[in-house]
């Protein structure tokens, strides 16, 4: 039996008090095609959508006028909303009877502090669901063309983020190198040329190859490929954007074979999709 929590007369099944319902809602990482069915269902029932930046343009443009939007932030180096704040306003949200969309980029649960919301959630007996997204490292790959596992080649993916949230957040350098996965860095646009030069004093190979994807997946997806060894210069000389992932690893390799997403656009080819 499916059991819609927006509809009137079972919204009381799932209230443990006569409050509102908040949706954990992974958008993928920017083009609006990849939305899952459900996400794309919540984004036009929901009442009011609570979005961060990495929510993109294409996807927001989907949104009912007559939905409230409240952006919360959330760059690189940037004063935004605090996670105190933004799980404060869900649950003020929720006590009014707001059916809550709450939009994150990629999914909720990888890197998207998600959980911690969960927690508050809970802790407040304010019901919600959980919505799962593609996220950056899969939407990335599989548009810059390059599989994070490959048989022969890649036998495992790690995601780490470079960005640990507080000073003691250390990197295991060491099993990541020998590990012989591809790795993915979130969060690392900025500390490529420390990424790069930690994988090489923890005995990885200078030539292994490495691509940092930009605005993946969006009508700006852009990826560069290098090594290690070359990759800082590379940066250099080109601009790169936020947000950005980092892939390390042989698979990198095969973005030249498939060439697939390069070749939609260059040929401006269009294939059926909600856009
Ligand atoms: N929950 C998100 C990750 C949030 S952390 C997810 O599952 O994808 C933010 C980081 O994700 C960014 O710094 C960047 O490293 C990565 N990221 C998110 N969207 C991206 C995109 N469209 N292209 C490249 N990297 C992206």
């Amino acid at each position: 039996m499916s059991i819609n929590p927006n509809s009137h007369n079972v919204k009381s099944i799932f209230s443990r008090k006569e409050r509102g319902f908040v949706h954990l809602v992974g958008a993928g990482p920017g083009d609006p095609d990849l939305l899952t069915i459900r996400a794309f269902q919540i984004i036009k029932n929901a009442t009011v959508i609570v979005y961060d930046n990495l929510v993109s343009r294409e996807i927001l443009q989907l949104v009912p006028n007559e939905v409230q939007l409240i952006k919360v932030g959330k760059k690189y180096n940037c004063v935004s909303t605090s996670q105190c704040e933004i799980n404060e306003l869900l649950v003020t949200l929720a006590n009014q009877g707001h059916i809550v969309c709450r939009l994150k980029g990629g999914d909720p649960f990888i890197f998207g502090r998600g959980s911690e919301e969960a927690l508050v959630l809970e802790r407040q007996g304010i019901s919600y669901d959980v919505v799962p997204g593609i996220t950056a490292a899969i939407g990335c790959g599989a548009y810059s063309g390059i599989p994070l596992t490959h048989r022969g080649i890649s036998r495992g993916v790690t995601m780490i983020t470079a960005h640990g949230g507080d000073d003691s957040y250390q990197i295991e350098w060491d099993a990541l190198t020998h590990l012989d996965h591809t790795l993915i860095f979130y969060m690392g646009l900025h500390k490529v040329e420390w990424i790069t030069q930690c994988l090489i004093n923890h005995g990885m190979d200078f030539n292994t190859p490495i691509a940092i994807v930009s605005q993946g997946t969006t009508n700006q997806h852009h990826h560069i490929i290098a090594t290690l060894k070359t990759i800082s210069e590379k940066l250099y000389q080109v601009s790169i954007k936020s947000p950005s992932i980092i892939i390390v690893g042989e698979v990198v390799n095969l973005a030249e074979l498939i060439n697939w997403y390069g070749i939609k656009k260059e040929n401006n080819i269009h294939y059926e999709g909600v856009m």
